[in-house]
């Protein structure tokens, strides 16, 4: 065997008479520039030396490769020559065979480069995929004219249309995989070479092949119905369909020619720079700005849940979902059983899907110790507070804790808007303090605010952000305010909603128009799933608090009627039993037109447009001063808030992204419009930092 290292990169060895060409750009081989060049020299190598006669191209036995180099998005390298489109060129029109050894993932352009090669020799533990969809993207190297000629028209458009890596066994039997090992790819990849050569096989090329498609013309209608519907008017998925079915009837190079220009026109969409923003958005709140890489993690084996409520209970399922014991702590038996009986309630219905076998079921209920002693939590590592949102009873809880856990352990609370710095104090150990603020449903939803205190120690944040990861959340740091970053800017969002119902608007139209724009669900048809109770007791709460009298909002007027939302079967609208779908109420209409009435407001006409902007804008603005604060280290953690715990439409990007899009002066006239009006709320005085974003060119730091 002799190496030599003309880029590192690249490793060039040789294996008898076979060239070993090995991808060494770690972590996942991206096809980065030098990687690029890397593979062309070692290829040119292979040619030129009349002792070698095959080529293996490999990533080794860990991964061929997840594709494009995500560090190199957006720089020039990205797309200097040769562009991976060359270098598969290259691979595949190599007189001498070529041989893929994949073990571990080969995803986006990483499959495309093995689909270059000859023939592919897999582990059957691989995983292959063409995710680029998910990125507002198609396949661009080729992708939609060899996976079809490799798997057939069906599987081809599923995998492309979808983005879902499938196991390389359950491509068993077609042109993607020519042979299966358990181990040592590489060797049967040579192997596989040199029987080649022995019995003279010429190249197989999936370019001169034609795509196995029987009735494909009804596949294809019946696709881009599915997946026009899917789409919800993003242009990727569509664009999938129509580049696969080119393969059918263009020849290879045409097919290719169209591939290319898709791909550039998707590249410029909105659509596509949102999903590439949320991508980098997701791996940048992962680094804290003054959080050195390397601080330690503190070991968590074994967690204790405070309150076994709505939110005590989902968030005991994480922790059960990933194999560590609960302690759930309620103060009364009878809640306490409630709790359990809830949790087992869900996975019993996961089982019934078949997403979970009753075994598994059973042990995870096994992990759970109830108790109704504080002294069942002495030997935890990390508890997490979820009892009522009162402080008074916050202090109760942490004082106890303070007394019974061990030290080190982390003491969490998952309050959603009260002062975390007030909660540390009420322990000798402030430092050990941090908030984990799930969402509902707790073991659905994938957002997790982590609060981060005056005092938290940069371990115990560390700790926090990589037990977020473990249990599968996107965990994003917020400083201490009033609702952190999600719900401070909620309350600008609800508080621009009932501004547009009171100057003229109807719940169904905002609803409506907030919909249009691509929310799950408007704020009002929210109000009534989440029950409007707790809202109006809280604004009686505080009036009391602050000494003044209760000012009924259009809200509590609803409230007063015993309509609490969909669980009375009213509130902002009325429900059929049985049916969810909310029926616009005139009674509704009547406390509106009375409390306009009442205030002096003539109703005035309201376009969807306006309520668009009112609302969104509104989440901006708060966004903006959120950032100033520091609050949030960047504009991206905001998106991720706003994406993963609040229904933001996901092509959008978030909020602060859409600002961006549609111009950071536009946002700011509009602000401007809106403080003008006689009576305005302050808050929408544009922030300092919108104003600052749009004098220097729209961008927001
Ligand atoms: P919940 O009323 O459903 O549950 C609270 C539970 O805590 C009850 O079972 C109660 O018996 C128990 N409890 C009360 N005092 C206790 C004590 N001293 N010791 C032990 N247990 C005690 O409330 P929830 O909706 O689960 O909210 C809990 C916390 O989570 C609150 O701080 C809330 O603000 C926060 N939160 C709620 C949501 C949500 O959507 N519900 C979302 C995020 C955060």
């Amino acid at each position: 065997m002799s190496t030599d290292a003309p880029n590192e990169a690249l490793i060039y060895t040789r294996r008898g008479a076979v060239a070993v060409l090995t991808l060494n750009n770690p972590p996942v081989n991206g096809l980065g520039y030098a990687l690029r060049c890397g593979i062309v020299a070692g290829l040119e190598r292979a040619l030129a030396d009349t002792e070698v006669s095959a080529v293996v191209l490999t990533g080794g036995e860990k991964v061929f490769s997840g594709g494009a180099d995500v560090r190199e998005f957006g720089t020039p390298k990205s797309t200097m020559s040769p562009n991976l489109p060359e270098v598969i060129r290259a691979l595949e029109s190599s007189p001498k065979p070529v041989v893929a050894a994949m073990a571990g993932h080969a995803l986006g352009g990483g499959l495309e480069l093995a689909l270059g090669c000859h023939w592919r020799v897999l582990r059957r533990d691989a995983t292959l995929g063409l995710p680029e969809v998910k990125l507002g993207l198609l396949p661009g190297a080729g992708g939609t004219q060899r996976l079809p000629r490799a798997v057939g028209l069906q599987t081809a458009l599923e995998m492309i249309t979808s983005g879902e890596p499938r196991k390389a066994a359950t491509f068993a039997g077609s042109l993607l995989v020519d042979e299966l090992v358990d181990t040592d790819v590489v060797s049967a990849a040579v192997a596989f070479a040199e029987r080649a050569v022995a019995e003279g096989r010429a190249p197989r090329r999936l370019r001169d092949l034609a795509v196995d498609a029987p009735d494909a013309e009804s596949q294809l209608t019946q696709v881009r119905a599915k997946v026009a519907a899917a789409a919800k008017g993003q242009p990727a998925p569509l664009a999938c369909v129509e580049r696969v079915a080119d393969s059918l009837t263009l020849p290879f190079d045409e097919g290719l020619k169209r591939e290319r220009e898709t791909f550039l026109a998707l590249m410029v969409t909105p659509e596509s720079r949102a999903a590439r923003h949320v991508f980098a958005a997701e791996r940048a709140a992962g680094k804290i700005p003054d959080l050195p890489e390397g601080t330690p993690i503190r070991d968590i084996r074994q967690v204790g849940v405070i309150g076994a409520g709505t939110m005590g209970g989902g968030i005991t399922m994480n922790f059960l979902n990933i194999g560590l014991p609960v302690v759930l702590l309620e103060t009364q038996q009878e809640a306490l059983d409630r709790g359990l009986a809830t949790i087992r309630r869900n996975y019993e219905a996961t089982a019934k899907k078949g997403r979970m076998t009753q075994e598994q079921v059973e042990q995870r209920m096994a992990l759970i110790t109830p108790t109704l002693e504080y002294a069942g939590l002495a030997e935890v590592d990390l508890v997490i507070e979820a009892v009522f949102e009162n402080l008074a009873v916050k202090e109760q809880v942490f004082t106890q804790l303070d007394a019974v856990c061990k030290p080190g352990a982390i003491l969490a609370s998952n309050t959603s808007y009260l002062d975390l710095n007030k909660i540390a104090a009420f322990t000798r150990r402030p430092a050990d303090v941090v908030g984990l603020h799930f969402f509902s449903p707790a073991n659905v939803m994938r957002l997790l605010e982590v609060v981060r205190g005056a005092a938290t120690a940069p371990d115990v944040l560390a700790t926090a952000m990589a037990l977020g990861k473990k249990i599968k959340k996107v965990a994003v740091v917020s400083g201490v305010c009033d609702g952190f970053i999600g719900n401070r800017m909620l309350a600008r969002y609800g508080a621009a909603a009932n501004a547009l119902i009171v100057a003229g608007a109807t719940p169904q139209q905002v609803d409506q128009a907030l919909e249009r724009f691509g929310f799950a669900m408007g704020p009002f048809r929210v109000g009534d799933l989440a029950g409007l109770d707790i809202g109006w007791a809280t604004r009686k709460r505080r009036a009391e608090e602050a000494g003044v009298p209760h000012d009924p909002v259009i809200a509590d007027r609803i409230c007063e009627l015993g309509r609490f939302g969909q669980k009375t079967g009213s509130g902002w609208y009325r429900y059929e039993a049985g049916v969810r779908e909310p029926i616009p109420d005139p009674v509704v209409d009547q406390i509106i037109a009375d409390y306009r009435a009442a205030k002096g407001v003539t109703p005035r006409p309201v376009s969807d447009e306006e309520v668009v902007q009112r609302c969104v804008f509104a989440l901006v603005n708060e966004g903006a001063r959120i950032l100033a604060e520091g609050i949030a280290a960047r504009a991206s953690d905001i998106d991720l808030v706003y994406l993963n715990g609040y229904g933001f439409p996901k092509h959008r990007g978030g909020p602060m992204c859409y600002a961006i899009e549609v111009g950071l002066a536009t946002v700011v006239q509009a602000l401007q419009r809106f403080a003008a009006e006689p009576g305005a709320d302050a808050s929408w005085q544009p922030a300092p930092r919108l104003l600052q974003g749009a004098a220097e060119g729209g961008s927001l730091r």
